[in-house]
């Protein structure tokens, strides 16, 4: 038995007072600027997954761990702090979510190629999955979230009501990614940005330990063929009739 605003109550009527939005998709499918939309719209918390492996990666490219060596990199991610936050009034300089790890913010210094592809190595061993899908998990407990990632409708939250694979042509996918880096002066040729998403997508859809996938209760969507305001606007729109509001 648990208890929920002082009654007792199963697990299952826990989660049924809650509402959960999971999102799944390959890189740069716009997952994370739709979920801070969206969660702003519905009053969630967004729960950015992508930036906890891309603080493991970080720790270990920062203490100069080979990404391979998992017993290492796992201590080093239950040693940090590692905090995500709402962006507060100061920090708002177009990031979605402030991570801070032992009291230092990385929100900018985890953006980069390098921590995202170190990110998708380190994201392939199964005992850094299973402490930050617990970690998740705990998040999500007992509040309405809105989470994104490449694990989230089948590992994370497989009780989300509202179950979604955002997903978006490759060459539109790896342009909106070169934009945005090129705008945080990241000094990187498309080609380049190009050959690394394809790569990074292959290793997230190919790993052994709960690859990226679509799973038959997701609503897929396209975002190549919608704005990002459209697509804001079809979830929320869902998520309020599910809600009954
Ligand atoms: O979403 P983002 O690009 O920030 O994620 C970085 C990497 O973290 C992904 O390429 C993927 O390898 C890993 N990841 C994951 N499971 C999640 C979220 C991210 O494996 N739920």
């Amino acid at each position: 038995m648990l208890l929920f605003a002082g009654l007792e109550c199963t697990s299952e009527e826990v989660m049924s007072r809650t509402f959960h939005i999971a999102i799944d998709g390959p890189v740069a499918a716009g997952k994370g600027t739709v979920s801070r939309l969206v969660a702003d719209r519905l009053g969630f918390l967004y729960v950015d997954t992508g930036a906890m492996y891309r603080v493991a990666a970080l720790l270990g490219i920062k203490a100069g761990v080979d990404l391979q060596d998992e017993s290492t990199l796992v201590k080093l991610v239950g040693d940090a702090n590692i905090e995500m936050r709402n962006p507060t009034s100061q920090e708002k300089d177009g990031r979605l979510t402030t991570v801070l790890v032992d009291d230092e913010d990385v929100s900018w210094e985890i953006r980069t190629e390098k921590v995202g592809q170190g990110a998708s190595i380190v994201a392939a061993h199964p005992k850094i999955r299973q402490v930050l899908v617990k970690k998740q998990q705990q998040i999500a407990a007992n509040q309405n979230v809105i989470m994104e990632g490449r694990d989230i409708t089948h590992k994370v939250l497989p009780q989300a009501q509202l179950k979604i694979y955002l997903t978006g042509g490759e060459t539109i996918r790896a342009k909106r990614r070169h934009l945005q880096l090129l705008t945080k002066g990241q000094d990187v040729s498309f080609e380049e940005v190009f050959t690394q998403l394809l790569e990074r997508d292959q290793r997230d859809m190919n790993r052994k330990t709960d690859p990226l996938k679509i799973i038959p209760e997701d609503w897929v969507i396209d975002s190549s063929d919608f704005l990002i305001e459209q697509v804001v606007e079809l979830i929320v729109g869902k998520a309020r009739v599910m809600m009954g509001d």
